[in-house]
């Protein structure tokens, strides 16, 4: 699918989930937030059917993203959903990996290819302090399970303040080359204010190449994280959700006031 501005737009990032077992500082307040109701969220089949929708229209390249998505019950029936459709060439998922020692096998044999797993510090009480709770024993263990299970590619994302120079990144970046792993760092981001930066390490941020459309927790196809459009599955159906996003992608992203990270999965 191309766009107004000519890029072409293959890869899709669907949030499963506005639930975490996490409270990053970055992301969400410590209370938590009002979750949505579960007729809310879109089922397994409705997920499934608008995949194979957008695959049909040009998307080759699928992420599952939360929230945090291991919280999702049956995550793993939806993974072997969406990797039985054909024409999906790259099917990863991002995750805490608090859950990961359970699901890494499960998942692996499903179908999902890759992972991203978000890890801001290896330093036990920065870790906690990032993200209020107590889990990065329990994160290390979910990646040693998914290196053991053999997945395709496994990616560190490092959420940073400004950049790979700091204590706990340059602790991550440590970590990943003693495990041979690849690690990307994440400028802390504002969805208020507009304020985003080219991930260091990939492409995410960089809009005059942007190739990618979300799909929100509660079924909106959304043409740019910085904005607030966006089209109701439920409303327009699939096909014609996804070609009015496409049709009013923003060459650029600016801010948006209705989205958080939590439930467009970043
Ligand atoms: S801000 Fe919008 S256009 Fe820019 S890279 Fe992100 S999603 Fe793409």
């Amino acid at each position: 699918m191309i766009d107004s501005y000519g890029r072409n737009i293959t890869y899709l990032r669907i949030s499963v989930t506005d639930k975490c077992n996490l409270r990053c500082t970055y992301c969400m307040p410590e209370e938590g937030v009002d979750e949505l109701k579960h007729s809310d969220l879109l089922t397994f089949e409705e997920i499934a059917e608008f995949t194979k929708c957008a695959v049909s229209m040009g998307i080759t390249k699928v992420r599952l993203t939360g929230g945090e998505p291991l919280v999702r019950r049956g995550i793993v029936d939806l993974v072997r959903m969406i990797s039985d459709i054909e024409g999906i060439e790259d099917l990863s998922m991002t995750t805490n990996a608090i859950l990961l020692k359970q699901y890494a096998k499960p998942l692996r044999e499903a179908g999902l290819q890759r992972l991203n797993i978000s890890l801001d510090s290896v330093d036990r009480g920065n870790y906690a302090r990032i993200t209020r709770r107590d889990e990065l024993p329990a994160v290390l263990e979910g990646i040693d399970e998914a290196i053991e299970c053999g997945f395709d590619r496994i990616k560190l994302n490092c959420v940073v303040q400004k950049d790979r120079n700091e204590p706990d990144a340059l602790g991550v970046a440590a970590y990943a080359k003693e495990k041979g792993l690849d690690v990307r760092f994440i400028r802390t981001m504002n969805l208020d204010t507009g304020e985003f930066w080219i991930v260091d390490g990939g492409t995410g941020g960089d809009c005059s190449i942007c190739n990618r459309i979300r799909l929100s927790a509660d079924g909106h196809v959304l043409p740019c994280l910085f904005s607030d459009i966006g089209f109701a599955v439920r409303e327009y159906g699939n096909r014609e959700a996804i070609e009015k996003a496409i049709g009013a992608k923003p060459e650029k992203g600016t801010l948006s006031r209705s989205h958080e990270f939590y439930n467009v999965g970043g």
